[in-house]
């Protein structure tokens, strides 16, 4: 399985603090999809180089956008994640 990197690590940056255009908010799961893995899990901080203010407020609009059926809660949810081989 290919594993497309987002992010380089060497260049962090808190992506909301660059850019003030870029919506937090539950009803922008394109944006969120950016900052949750492929099963669903939001992605660690370290990873992303998001600061700990958006973070916290990314996390709340994620869960939001799970409530609202906007993001996946598991790979089995999601109908358009791609079958993926467990052997
Ligand atoms: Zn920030």
């Amino acid at each position: 399985m290919a594993f497309k990197r987002r992010f380089t690590p060497r260049r962090k940056f808190c992506r909301f603090c660059a850019d003030s255009d870029l919506p937090l908010n539950y009803k922008r799961p394109d944006i969120l999809r950016d900052f949750v893995t492929e099963r669903g899990k939001i992605i660690a901080r370290r990873i992303t180089g998001t600061c700990s203010h958006h973070q916290r407020l990314l996390t709340t609009e994620i869960k939001r956008a799970r409530q609202m059926a906007l993001l996946i809660f598991t790979s089995t949810h999601a109908s358009d994640v791609k079958k993926k081989s467990t052997l």
